[in-house]
Parts: C-alpha cells; structure tokens; sequence
C-alpha cells in the first residue's frame, strides 16, 4: 500500500485544477465542479464511476467526518476496500482528487 502523509493540512502535492476535467489514472474523465461540491463523471470505464460514488457515500459514514481514509480507524472506505465492495485502485484516485485543496 502506498504510504502517504496527509496528518497535516499544508502537506502534499498541490496541484491546482478547480473546475475541470480531470484525466485519471482508468481513462475516466472527472468534472470537479465547485458549485455542486460533487463529481461529475464522464466516459467511466471499468466500474470506476461507480466505485467514486462508492466512495463517496462510504466517506459520509467514517468515524472522522475528516477522514483521510488511509489508515483511521472506522473508516467505512477502507473496510470496502477489505471487503471488494471497492477497488484500492479507486481508492488510490479517489485519493488524489481529495488531495485537492478545494474539495472538501
Ligand atoms: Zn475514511
């Protein structure tokens, strides 16, 4: 598993994409639209538009509402990712879009 650190708030790779299209790693195409504060996915392949919205649900139920989901206990993402219901993969995408300092 890749090892990140997101305990701090200025840490990470700060890339700075606000509404628009982001290529991910399976070839799906994200919208990152602000005014929504949801994801908008076009030309998913794989189950990954629906592993995102997983994910996205998963996220509501973790025990920290700020969970980064890499290691927290009770962590609803990351008992999917055990289980199959998600991907690691997914998880791993899901991931870097969150890093994203305006998606909260
Ligand atoms: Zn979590």
């Amino acid at each position: 598993m890749e090892t990140r650190s997101v305990s701090g708030t200025g840490e990470g790779r700060h890339t700075t994409v606000r509404r628009e299209l982001i290529r991910l790693d399976g070839g799906a195409l994200v919208i990152d639209n602000p005014g929504m504060r949801e994801f908008g996915i076009l030309g998913a392949e794989s189950g990954i538009a629906n592993s995102y919205s997983d994910i996205i649900a998963l996220a509501s139920r973790c025990r920290y509402q700020d969970c980064s989901h890499t290691g927290e206990p009770g962590c609803a993402v990351l008992a999917a990712v055990h289980t199959g219901e998600i991907s690691q993969e997914s998880l791993d995408s899901f991931l870097k879009l969150k890093e994203e300092p305006d998606y909260q």
